[in-house]
């Protein structure tokens, strides 16, 4: 598949930058937002292009629970993105069908979908799982390395202490995905 990417040159240096669309429902406030995008400006090569408020659809909802349904969500999303990559954050609670934890799901180079409900209030442990997710969305892989942002949990505890750093492998692998 071809991703429209664009390069920077920084530091003498050309780098692959992607950029990405990111969906808030309008719970989160928008300096939430703001941190968030800097947070993964800082940290992963994305570049946020824009910042879409979403009301979600009552289609998106599944009947009876006040809980979104990811696959109906993330086909919403592919539908309203105007860029490859986008990201959809909301704290509404999110049902999942095939994530890697029980908050989030992604579909390479489409979309991260993740939601904040069960991650609670916690600044970091959102932008580490959003981080994570974000991994995925460029081609990265859950790792063993308890040191790592791509190891795999599904446990808040964990979720509170994995790093926000790559382990050496993940760098390395990113870096490949960057350079091809
Ligand atoms: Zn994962
Ligand atoms: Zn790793």
């Amino acid at each position: 598949m071809v991703l429209s990417i664009y390069t920077i040159t920084f530091n003498g240096l050309s780098l692959v930058i992607y950029p990405l669309q990111i969906f808030y429902t309008p719970e989160l406030p928008l300096d939430f937002i703001n941190s968030l995008k800097h947070i993964i400006e800082d940290r992963l090569p994305f570049s946020v292009k824009m910042t879409t408020k979403l009301y979600v659809f009552t289609t998106c909802l599944i009947p009876e629970e006040t809980c979104l349904h990811g696959k109906l969500v993330l086909d919403a999303i592919r539908n309203q993105k105007t860029i490859p990559l986008a990201l959809f954050v909301t704290e509404m609670s999110l049902k999942v069908y095939n994530g890697c934890s029980p908050w989030s799901m992604t579909h390479l180079l489409d979309a991260a979908l993740v939601s904040f409900d069960q991650i609670g209030k916690e600044q970091m442990l959102r932008f580490n799982e959003v981080l994570h997710q974000l991994g995925h969305l460029i081609g990265l892989n859950h790792t063993n390395d308890n040191n790592c942002l791509m190891k795999c949990t599904s446990d808040i505890e964990f979720l509170s202490q994995r790093a926000f750093e790559l382990c050496p492998n993940c760098t390395r692998l990113l870096n490949r995905i960057i350079a091809d």
